[in-house]
């Protein structure tokens, strides 16, 4: 018996998934495992359907012909009322007039049911007794079809809704609202469940095996060159720094004191403080709970370096070995990205990464091969996003500080340190503040765990990120209040755009009925998701890497204008943001197809105003 019934390519009708529509798809791909098969609709959307919801073309085209031959006397014979309980009776049977409005009226329903839907051929009964009948049963309703219409129905260019409540497809009776609402967050639920199934990733990122092969060493190279540069006394871009010896690099007791530092974290980790919440739905339709308790370890970790600075434990130890830390944290990740990978080998197919599972060695080891590696209900991935290293910044940009009172022999830090630490502790705080918007993020969802996000977070994040605080020590900046007000307040456009267009995406994707977004409009997509268009989601399509982006530049500037090492992170930044809203860009083409291009239509510019 062949495993599949579909061959790729081949275009049939697929059913839209809690519901009776079935439109023109392609199928793309089949997957062995979860016995799905990927089909794409006209307008790009892609989803994972089953094969029973599958019907051939062909079966269409008959039973369109043979519904429009067969006369009306056999279809009132066939329709016993038995069969069809809810049917009126013939004395309450409407007049001649009656019944082509009331056909009218349901042909106009299925014209608004189709309004979010890309142009398709249509297939529908409306009846409702019939609708179940027809769910996987064609050949039973057939018989009984009185009403078989098929539609070509072109997408409504302006539609547009504004609050959860008006999302109307079809217009309705007073009465009727609540129920509708309730059946359209059924079908929300619905396709929710129905994403798509982990497949072979074709699409390689980051310039496929040659490029990820690269940035295995490129990305190391590019830290310990960025630290060597800020050693220097003249840290100019064609001032190459010698090379260190290599034995300086390692010392075993700044190792121990790294791997101490992430022990520590892993145990505020494991406490059983703060709330658990659920993730996003998995392909296996599974959802995974995270313990929310970021900022509780980030109190605690203030507490322990509150006690060791009154125990006179001197921080700037981190100063004078942050080379031997940076290799320690390196050479941890990398042992951390081996055992991901292993592990990964053994993972079952539903638990790979969606953007991870090339099957290429390389790429998958870089990209990260397993999408949520857990040990017992530690989650690795989770764990490593914010807290060793995201944490781990804030006490090296301490450590800098207290190293340039003690070096420059102050009694109070500049205030371009106080800046930089200032700011940067406000972005870590905020993050950790809202960790739970991080399981909506593209790391968590999409990427898999390996030496990307292994050695992005523990090694990028705290030693590229505090760079600025590093270079202040050797090169003190000073700066006039007047500037340094200036800064604070470009600081604080960057947060506000940041902060509130974070906020807004995330309160809409949690609950788009929220009372507090009725005054914002979206267009409802294909997969039940909206897209906002009005508010901070209608000024660009990436609002929030612009104030990101506003808050990076505030971060350098109080290092002043004679070098452009400390503004490597705004310029890395940039790159990194331009490069992922690309990356975001194609997924969400891929999810949301023609609703995405009116979207963009809408929105025309992605990041800078006016610019980009
Ligand atoms: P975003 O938070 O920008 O989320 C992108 C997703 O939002 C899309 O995939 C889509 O997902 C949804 N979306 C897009 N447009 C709309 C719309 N109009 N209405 C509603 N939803 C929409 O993704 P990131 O994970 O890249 O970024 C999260 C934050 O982290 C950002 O603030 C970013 O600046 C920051 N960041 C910081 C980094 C650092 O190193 N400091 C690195 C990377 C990111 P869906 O529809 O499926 O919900």
């Amino acid at each position: 018996m062949p495993s599949r019934k579909y061959a790729d390519g081949e275009v049939v009708m697929g059913r839209w998934p809690g519901s009776v529509l079935y439109y023109e798809v392609q199928v793309t791909s089949y997957d062995d495992v979860a016995h799905l098969y990927t089909v794409k609709y006209k307008d790009g959307t892609e989803l994972a359907l089953k094969e029973s919801d599958i019907r051939s073309q062909s079966s269409f085209k008959q039973r369109k012909s043979q519904s429009s031959s067969s006369s009306p006397s056999r279809r009132s014979t066939s329709r016993s009322r038995s069969r069809s309980p809810g049917r009126p009776g013939r004395g309450r049977r409407r007049s001649s007039s009656q019944s082509r409005e009331h056909k009218d009226d349901k042909k106009k329903t299925i014209q608004e049911t189709s309004l979010a839907l890309p142009a398709v051929l249509v297939l529908f009964k409306p009846s409702e007794n019939n609708t179940k009948r027809y769910n996987g049963e064609p050949e039973n309703t057939e018989k009984n079809d009185t009403s078989c219409t098929i539609l070509e129905q072109k997408l409504k260019p302006d539609l547009e809704v504004k609050h959860f409540e008006q999302y109307s497809l079809r217009s309705r009776k007073d009465e009727k609202k609540k129920e509708e609402i309730y059946s359209e967050k059924k079908i929300f639920t619905t396709v929710k469940t129905v994403e798509k199934a982990p497949s072979k990733t074709k699409e390689l990122e980051f310039g496929g095996r040659i490029g990820t092969f690269m940035m295995i060493f490129l990305l190391p190279a590019t830290v310990f060159y960025l630290l060597l540069m800020c050693k220097q006394d003249d840290p100019s871009l064609l001032n190459f720094p010698a090379l260190p010896a290599l034995e300086s690099l390692w010392e075993t007791r700044v190792f121990g004191i790294f791997l101490l530092w992430f022990f520590l974290q892993a145990l505020f980790y494991l406490l059983p403080i703060g709330k658990v919440v659920e993730g996003l739905p998995l392909s296996s339709g599974k959802k995974l709970q995270y313990r929310i308790n970021g900022f509780y370890a980030f109190i605690f970790t203030a507490a322990a370096i509150g006690i060791l600075l009154y125990l006179q434990f001197e921080l700037h130890y981190l100063y004078d070995h942050f080379m031997q830390f940076a290799v320690s944290a390196a050479a941890f990740s990398l042992a951390l990205s081996i055992y991901l990978y292993v592990r990964s080998l053994k993972a079952p197919e539903e638990e790979l990464a969606p953007g991870g599972n090339s099957g290429y060695f390389i790429y998958d080891f870089f990209t990260g091969h397993e999408l949520n590696p857990r040990i017992g209900s530690f989650d690795l991935k989770y764990f490593c996003e914010l807290r060793p290293g995201l944490i781990g910044w804030v006490v090296i940009n301490l450590a800098m500080l207290l190293a340039e009172m003690k070096i420059h022999n102050l009694s109070m830090p500049s205030l371009s340190m106080i800046l930089v630490n200032s700011f940067q502790l406000l972005y870590v705080v905020d993050a950790l503040w809202n960790e739970e918007a991080v399981l909506t993020t593209m790391d968590i969802t999409h990427d898999g765990f390996g030496f990307m996000l292994a050695f992005g977070d523990l090694v990028w994040v705290p030693f590229v990120y505090s760079l600025q605080a590093f270079y202040l020590v050797g090169h003190p900046t000073v700066i006039s209040w007047p500037v340094a007000a200036a800064i604070t307040i470009v600081n604080c456009i960057g947060y506000y755009i940041f902060r509130s267009a974070n906020s807004q995406k995330n309160a809409f994707r949690r609950n788009p009925a929220d009372p507090k977004l009725a005054n914002l409009k979206f267009i409802p997509t294909a997969t039940g998701k909206g897209l906002l268009v009005t508010g901070w989601w209608g000024f660009v399509r990436h609002p929030n890497y612009l104030g990101d982006i506003i808050m990076a530049l505030a971060w350098s500037l109080p290092c002043g204008f004679n070098h452009i090492l400390p503004y490597f992170y705004v310029i890395y930044f940039i790159c990194l943001l331009v490069h992922r809203e690309a990356r975001d860009e194609h997924h969400c083409k891929q999810k949301y197809g023609l609703a995405w291009e009116r979207y963009c239509q809408r929105v025309p510019y992605r990041i800078f105003p006016y610019i980009y």
